[in-house]
């Protein structure tokens, strides 16, 4: 399975923002983009290069898809069946994005990144209205209930994720009962649900090009 082997907080760096891909040490004083909020590298902290559309473009895309994890084969077919819908296709994509099964899990409070959550569904820690789901990319619906299942309420890091969601908060269209190790899909998230400041009309526009 591909994955990322660059270090996230070099991503976070690159992006100059904070991505959130490292769990609690993300809210601590221990945050590398906290500590050193420039681009890595010998020149990253001179870089004061205007930058040109594309390339705007291209990191607003860059930035999104490393937040969610995904690669980029899989992202622009995201953004092709976001495009298909009826609707906003900047709002499509990233709704997509907020409904996939190891977002969910992450926002549920029940892992502490992204990255964590993907590695507990694919070792089918999750059920999905009572069914084992152990595709990350599954998409959830409205009225979904997503739980733990009971051989995998032992695992140590969904038990530390538990004591950290006070501090990260559960977004509305989702409700967490950690005591039952459960969350129900309320709504689907709409785009004012999703408040991480994303620019998604620079990706529908270095797609469209
Ligand atoms: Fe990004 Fe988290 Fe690393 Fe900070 S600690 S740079 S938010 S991954």
């Amino acid at each position: 399975m591909a994955r990322y082997t660059e270090a996230k907080c070099r991503i976070c760096r690159r992006e100059g923002q904070k991505l959130f891909l490292k769990g609690d040490r993300c809210y601590t004083d221990k945050c590398a983009y906290e500590r050193r909020p420039y681009a890595p590298g010998a020149a990253g902290r001179n870089m004061r290069r205007k930058m040109s559309d594309y390339a705007i473009q291209l990191r607003e895309k860059q930035k999104v898809r490393r937040m969610y994890g995904i690669l980029e084969g899989q992202f622009h077919r995201y953004f092709e069946r976001a495009d298909a819908m009826k609707g906003v296709t900047g709002t499509n994509l990233l709704v997509m994005l907020e409904r996939r099964l190891d977002n969910v899990v992450y926002r549920l409070g029940f892992a502490n990144s992204r990255t964590q959550a993907r590695q507990l569904v694919r070792h089918g820690a999750f059920a999905v209205n009572g069914r084992r789901v152990d595709v990350p990319s599954f998409l959830v619906r409205a009225e979904d209930i997503i739980e733990v299942r009971e051989k995998s309420r032992k695992i140590p890091v969904i038990a530390e994720a538990q004591d950290v969601i006070a501090r990260r908060g559960c977004p509305d269209w989702l409700e967490s009962d950690g005591a039952a190790f459960k969350g129900t899909v309320k709504a689907m998230p709409k785009r004012e649900d999703i408040q991480f400041p994303i620019n998604e009309q620079l990706i529908v526009e270095l797609y469209s090009k």
